[in-house]
């Protein structure tokens, strides 16, 4: 399985999303996934849903869970789309909740990871 493949899996990725690169440096210990919407010109407004046209694509990055101790960012190129009703704005991405910088599999990581914390813990101190 090439690494495209690895991630298109891991990530759940269907079309338009594909993922154009992987980066990995092995200096800081990253890995930079790259993902842009392929091949299409229109997609849904996020508010209505009516299809509209892409208006641009900006970059935004995403915080993902770790692949194998190799921090990981998800780096996308993402449509904006102009609504007749909406006007123009970003489209809703598979992997992450409008607004976040981290994917969804982060967030529900770190909320999971925090539940199970213990908070008796003694060296958290007290507020006391
Ligand atoms: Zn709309």
């Amino acid at each position: 399985m090439q690494d495209r493949d690895l991630y298109t899996t891991v990530l759940g990725l269907v079309v338009p999303w594909a993922i154009t690169n992987v980066e990995l440096s092995t200096g800081t210990q990253a890995i930079e996934v790259h993902i842009e919407a392929t091949g299409v010109s229109r997609m849904p407004c996020p508010i209505c849903g009516a299809d509209s046209a892409i208006y641009d694509r900006r970059e935004r990055r995403w915080r993902h869970l770790d692949t194998c101790e190799y921090s990981t960012t998800i780096v996308a190129q993402v449509p904006r789309v102009r609504c007749d009703e909406h006007g123009v704005h970003q489209v809703v991405v598979p992997w992450g909740e409008p607004g976040s910088r981290y994917t969804a599999a982060f967030e529900t990581f770190a909320i999971g990871w925090l539940r199970e914390d213990d908070w008796s813990r003694p060296w958290l101190g007290s507020c006391d």
